[in-house]
């Protein structure tokens, strides 16, 4: 899929995390109204039901302090300490990745992300210098993949023949050298409770599968709509206006993240259907819109629920037409129906979890019980 045009020429950017946040880090660290402090928050300080301030260790020192806030932000990511105090998670572990480093290799699209799929666990692939690439490759359930004696001989067994054949001889040493990270994948919608004097943003609020890196996306949407919100108080200590703006936030945040939860998501879903699957890849293999916008919707720069609906559709619609006219009407019959029966269960509580509007909720709520 091609990245989008600018000034002719296609136009993408890929960011090292780490990098890329030490860099913001850095940049905060010149403005001169914030302060500084490292250190891990033990607690949050409770008066009644506001939340005032945070206890909190200094790196290396054994005595807890306390510092005080009108508004705490409390964004402590994946593994959340606080996010029952400010949520009512709901969460599910979709399973996990290992990652593994290809050095050295070419893959066939320079510069690009590659998503193989097939009749194997779905596998990401990334640069992450000019001549390394991350795999990462998905492991279902709910317990990390057992790096015991045979799993070199597994993975090798299992996904090999699913390399490039550019990327193989790297993937085999990379295997070989074993240095294995794995990370829970988990879906966590959001589900907020209204505080005085706290918010919760980030992956600690909401996560989705990382199978599209949608995370960042969402949670740089999270601080911009938040501080927008905020920029307009004059006085933090008007609790009144401060909850007013973190109630906004919590109401219309969706309308940023939506579209990045609910194809990661259902990508997730897609990939492991093989029906859906190959009816995924012949759409975008289309081309021209078919791929631009779905592109442009997974990369965040498109934030339209509705295209992206119509896109999960017609991919499912396509999927059906080409198995009419591949096979004998009779005999598909079932399968497509099966097929539309399975893009719908996969997409309809995906939806029902981004705030529909009452008209619409009703409606997926009857599908949901269907499907
Ligand atoms: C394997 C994988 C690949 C991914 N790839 C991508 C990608 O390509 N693109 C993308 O957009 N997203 C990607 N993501 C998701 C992305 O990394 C996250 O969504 C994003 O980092 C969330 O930001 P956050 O600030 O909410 O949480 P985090 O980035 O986790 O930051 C939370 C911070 O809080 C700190 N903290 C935690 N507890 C405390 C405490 N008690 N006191 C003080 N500090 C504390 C942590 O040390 C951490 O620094 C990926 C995720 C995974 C797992």
């Amino acid at each position: 899929i091609p990245y989008p045009n600018k000034n002719g020429e296609p136009c993408g950017f890929g960011f090292r995390n780490g990098a890329f946040l030490q860099n913001i880090r850095k940049h905060i660290l010149t403005q001169r109204n914030i302060r500084v402090i490292e250190g891990t928050v033990t607690h949050l300080i409770e008066e009644e039901d506001t939340i005032v301030g945070v206890n909190y260790k200094r790196k290396l020192a054994a005595d807890e302090e306390s510092l005080y806030a009108h508004l705490t932000v409390v964004t402590d990511g994946p593994l959340s300490k606080f996010r029952e105090k400010l949520s009512k998670p709901v969460n599910k572990l979709n399973g996990y990745f290992l990652g593994l480093l290809l050095k050295n290799c070419e893959l066939p699209f320079a510069n690009h992300g590659h998503l193989i799929m097939g009749d194997h666990p779905p596998m990401v692939i990334y640069p992450v210098t000019s001549t390394s690439w991350r795999v990462l490759i998905d492991f279902k359930g709910e317990k990390p993949p057992r790096l015991g004696r045979d799993f070199k001989k597994f993975l090798l067994e299992e996904f090999e023949q699913a390399m490039p054949k550019s990327a193989r001889a790297a993937f085999v040493a990379a295997v070989e050298e074993g240095k294995f990270k794995t990370f829970p994948n988990h879906r966590l919608p959001a589900n907020p409770i209204k505080r005085q004097g706290a918010v919760l943003l980030g992956d600690a609020l909401n996560m989705r599968h990382p199978l599209t890196g949608g995370g960042m996306s969402a949670a740089f949407n999270d601080v911009l709509r938040l501080s927008n919100n905020l920029e307009k108080i004059i006085d933090f200590s008007n609790l009144r206006q401060l909850g007013k703006a973190v109630q906004k936030f919590y109401e219309t945040r969706h309308l940023g993240t939506q579209t990045t939860n609910i194809l990661a998501d259902g990508l997730y879903g897609v990939v492991y259907n093989p029906d859906l699957r190959k009816a995924f890849f012949e759409y975008v293999s289309r081309g021209d819109k078919y791929a631009e916008e779905t592109c442009s919707i997974l990369a965040g720069l498109n934030k339209d629920k509705k295209l992206l609906l119509n896109h999960f559709i017609a991919m499912a619609r396509y999927g059906t037409q080409l198995k009419i006219s591949a096979e004998k009407p009779g005999v598909v019959v079932t399968e497509s129906l099966s097929m539309v029966k399975d893009a719908v269960g996969i997409i309809t509580p995906l939806l029902l979890s981004e705030k529909p509007d009452p008209g619409n909720k009703l409606m997926l709520e009857a599908l949901n019980r269907i499907v």
